[in-house]
């Protein structure tokens, strides 16, 4: 019955696979998801997701401050006349963002390998 051992052969490696697939992707979620400010289509900085920290970004555009917190990101004050970005809500999944339009800035949740390799295509 060589067909059946095959079969089996080739099921177990793909559940491996797909198992290993998954853990990976949890991991990277979990450890590698970083925040990326852009400001005027430049990058600002990159920020571990999983740091608490405060952003303070301020140019000739205007003020912003984000703070990262708990694993989310939010923005806590801005000067621009519409205020969106503060009041949208907290971010923290891949590839959210909130953006200020009057001062072209973006605030994207990337996760690890995909920022990684958008940092080298930049
Ligand atoms: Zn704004």
């Amino acid at each position: 019955m060589p067909k059946k051992k095959d079969f089996i052969l080739i099921g177990v490696l793909l559940v491996i696979a797909l198992v290993g697939l998954a853990v990976t992707r949890l991991l990277q979620h979990q450890s590698g998801a970083s925040v990326t400010i852009t400001v005027c289509g430049e990058v600002y900085g990159t920020y571990p997701l999983n740091q608490s920290r405060e952003i303070e970004i301020s140019d000739d555009k205007g003020y912003n401050k984000v703070v990262i917190e708990n694993g989310s990101v939010h923005m806590e004050d801005a000067d621009c006349p519409d205020q969106y970005c503060v009041q949208h809500a907290a971010i923290h999944s891949s590839h959210e963002t909130i953006i200020c339009l009057p001062h072209e800035l973006v605030v994207e949740i990337t996760g690890g390998e995909v920022s990684d390799v958008d940092v080298i295509t930049q």
